[in-house]
């Protein structure tokens, strides 16, 4: 199966135009002698702007087209004609985009809602002619200047996916399964850890017309903050989301005790980011309709203090109850 790369961090040189130089020109008609100087200015350079587009899910096109460059000036010409003005450039992003100084270090600026703009490449400006220097004591100025250069920076674009609630929970506790059940993504569901290989978000509608965006990143395991297993690269991704969803394995298919696992993606979410876990959420005990879950169950709640919300999304049972939950969950 052909899969799409998908590229959530890319550092971009950015070059704006430079300003076109001013011209030294002298008017040459006939029956006007000594015609004095007619150069022209130059034009500016074209700026580089980034701009947030819902329609834009990846970094994955500048990941491939890293030199993003507005147009020069055109230099100045006799005639005191200007120069034509570079074309500015337009760089899409997704929605959720943070920019930072590769050299500093500093972030920039984030571009979150769609249409934000942020200009990252300031055109040079265009020259003067001879003709600016013209006076009754120097009718032939030969003096002009050149356009000023432009601004040539790095910047790094990292993507933040930006959703209302965000999934959590271990390889195969059936996060992609339940996104699969709300809302109108298909993400790949199987047996498998990892199945998941980057953030898929689904958008959950209601029927009073409202809706609200959910977020599914891979699996996190023990060391995930730290780079282990491929959740760190994802935990960013659920950085904006206002509500969390834990997603427990409560069959504990794979061998581990779900009140372990709830314990530790807690620990991952606190290392990651310490505000993360004073974020409202919702606990969910998923696959009860395995024999073992029930006694799981009793005993994640004899550990935690704490009773997860039921649900199978193999048999569907408590899914349209759990959207109903969804309904109510505070939103960013
Ligand atoms: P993810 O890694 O958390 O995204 O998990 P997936 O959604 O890919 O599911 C992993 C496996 O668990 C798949 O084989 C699913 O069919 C299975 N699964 C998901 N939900 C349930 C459930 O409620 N009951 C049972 N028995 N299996 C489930
Ligand atoms: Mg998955």
């Amino acid at each position: 199966m052909k899969t799409r790369r998908f590229v959530d961090t890319v550092t971009v040189h950015v070059l704006a135009g430079k300003g076109g130089n001013g011209c030294v020109s002298f008017r040459r008609e006939r029956h006007v002698p000594k015609g004095g100087p007619d150069g022209g200015d130059g034009g500016r350079g074209g700026n580089v702007t980034l701009r947030a587009d819902r329609n834009i899910d990846s970094l994955l096109s500048l990941f491939y087209a890293p030199d993003q460059r507005a147009e020069d000036g055109g230099h100045g010409k006799g005639k005191r004609q200007h120069g034509r003005n570079g074309a500015d450039l337009c760089v899409g992003t997704p929605c959720g985009t943070e920019v930072w100084d590769a050299d500093s270090g500093e972030l920039i600026h984030d571009l979150v809602e769609h249409g934000d703009e942020l200009l990252v490449g300031q055109g040079g400006d265009g020259g003067k002619g001879n003709c600016h220097w013209l006076t009754s004591r120097h009718r032939a100025p030969m003096e002009h200047t050149d356009g000023t250069v432009c601004d040539v920076r790095d910047i790094k674009l990292v993507l933040k996916t930006v959703a209302d609630v965000g999934f959590v929970g271990y390889p195969n506790a059936g996060k992609s399964s339940l996104l699969a059940a709300v809302s109108d993504a298909h993400p790949k569901i199987a047996a498998y850890p990892f199945t998941t290989l980057h953030p898929v978000v689904g958008t959950v509608r209601f029927e009073d017309y409202t809706s609200l965006r959910v977020v599914d990143v891979p699996g996190l395991i023990d060391g995930a903050h730290e780079g282990v297993g491929l959740g760190h690269a994802f935990l960013r991704h659920i950085e904006r989301a206002a509500t969390l969803v834990f997603v427990i394995d409560m069959a504990g298919v794979d061998g581990r005790c779900p009140a372990d696992d709830y314990m530790s993606l807690r620990r991952e979410l606190e290392q990651h980011k310490a505000d993360m876990l004073s974020r409202p959420s919702l606990l969910l005990a998923n696959k009860m309709d395995v024999e073992t879950a029930e006694k799981n169950f009793a005993e994640f709640v004899r550990r935690t203090k704490k009773t997860p919300f039921r649900i199978s999304v193999a048999t569907g049972d408590g899914v349209e109850d759990l959207k109903n939950e969804l309904r109510k969950v505070p939103l960013g």
